[in-house]
């Protein structure tokens, strides 16, 4: 894909019929979302109000030693919580409390919503606004859901990033913000080509340290690096900015038209634009090259799971030569995902939401050369005969922009040579 600079209509998968899916779910919950969000926030705390199922999740999927400090902990609901014998709320203010006084450098605490508090209808936006309160000036109490009810484990940084939406401050500034959780190292390399074109003003959500946000306002325009952002891009349009129609910066062309996005609203020449991708875009492409060699005229499946489908179906077929089969999301977010549909190639049978018994019986049919999903669905594919990508891993590696595009291509190509390895 290039950057399409001419507007000219481009033939894919936005109008296409959607297959709606309706039955069992097979995801991980969005308490997955501290993992990567605690890391970048390096001021922020989050508290799980939940159960001890919740504080196994997010202790084995963050893999923290025993005798390190995380930034997040679970508040949990016991047997008297959960049949209304105790008051939740004295015990939350309680913990809390212990909290901050043991960790007096965190500026923002989340309390997150998990399936069980929300059972007991544990009303956290409450508890949030009395303790907001109590720390008034000194530590900002926020709330959301990160519960595995009927969501998604992406949507944990949604909900996440919406709740931080109301308290950020206003701006006239004409500003670029880019919205998604980025390695530092990535989101250093983005600024780093945002300054090269002259786009100095360009803002980070989440930012490294949560007590300072970027501003919003009407002259705040929005390029999303996540394709799981909707809530959080309508509750900033909400506060009068405008979202940029633009891919994801998957791949050396996938990165090339998202920048292409902002440069062309900050009014950047052609040529100067050129100039600053040339050489990232050409490393990009030299890495990408073997990886095409190994995945070219194979096939794909991807089954619901991490919202990351759409693009990465995309990058996979335009830039490593792969056919996709079935392309199937959680919610297919037709705001946001505009740019992708359009170069999706036509005939890709698209999918939403889930009924893990159904499409595990067309990719049974269909015999993909790869299927990309949860991990749950993984081992009883493999025993099959099928080679596997758990797409979990595709949101905790850097797989942004220029510099990652290889390592991206190359989380596919993974999994088919150490099959060819395994085989006899
Ligand atoms: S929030 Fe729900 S799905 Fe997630 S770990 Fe807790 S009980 Fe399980």
């Amino acid at each position: 894909m290039a950057a399409n600079t001419n507007n000219t209509p481009v033939a894919g998968c936005n109008n296409a019929d959607v297959l709606r899916e309706r039955g069992q779910h097979e995801v991980f919950c969005g308490l997955t979302g501290i993992v990567w969000l605690h890391r970048k926030m390096q001021d922020a705390f989050f508290l799980v109000v939940g159960s001890r199922t919740c504080a196994h999740l997010i202790q084995s999927a963050a893999g923290v030693m025993i005798f390190a400090e995380p930034r997040f902990a679970t508040a949990i609901l016991d047997e008297r919580d959960l049949a209304g014998l105790a008051d939740c709320n004295d015990e939350l203010d309680r913990v809390v409390d212990e909290v901050l006084e043991r960790r007096p450098n965190i500026s923002t605490m989340f309390l997150v919503g998990s399936c069980p508090s929300e059972v007991i209808k544990l009303d956290l936006g409450n508890a949030a606004d009395r303790l907001s309160e109590r720390y008034a000036g000194r530590v900002r109490i926020l709330n959301y859901s990160g519960s595995g009810i009927e969501t998604t484990f992406t949507q944990g940084e949604d909900n996440c990033l919406k709740a931080m939406v109301p308290v950020l401050p206003a701006t006239p500034a004409k500003q670029l913000l880019i919205c998604g959780t980025l390695p530092d190292v990535v989101e250093d390399q983005f600024r780093r080509l945002f300054t090269a074109m002259g786009i100095e003003d360009v803002a980070f959500m989440p930012s490294r340290r949560a007590d300072t946000p970027p501003g919003v306002g009407p002259s705040t325009l929005i390029l999303l690096a996540q394709p799981f952002l909707g809530a959080t891009a309508r509750a900033l349009i909400g506060r009068g900015a405008k979202l940029l129609d633009a891919p994801y910066p998957f791949g050396a062309e996938g990165t090339t038209a998202w920048l292409w996005a902002a440069a062309v609203e900050f009014g950047v020449s052609a040529e100067r634009f050129e100039a600053v991708v040339e050489g990232p875009r050409a490393r990009a492409r030299k890495a990408l090259t073997p990886m095409r060699e190994a995945l070219a005229g194979l096939t794909v499946t991807f089954l619901p799971d991490s919202q990351l489908e759409v693009p990465l179906a995309r990058f996979l077929h335009a830039e490593c030569g792969m056919h996709a089969l079935e392309v199937g999301t959680p919610y297919l977010d037709r705001q946001i995902l505009a740019g992708e549909l359009d170069a999706l190639p036509a005939g890709v049978r698209l999918s939403e939401g889930q009924h893990v018994d159904r499409q595990l019986d067309r990719v049974y049919a269909d015999r993909p050369d790869l299927t990309v999903c949860g991990l749950g669905l993984a081992n009883p594919l493999d025993a099959r005969g099928l080679r596997t990508k758990w797409s979990i891993e595709l949101v905790f590696s850097p797989v942004h922009g220029y510099e990652q595009a290889g390592d991206l291509a190359e989380l596919f190509v993974r999994p088919l040579a150490r099959s060819d390895r395994l085989a006899v």
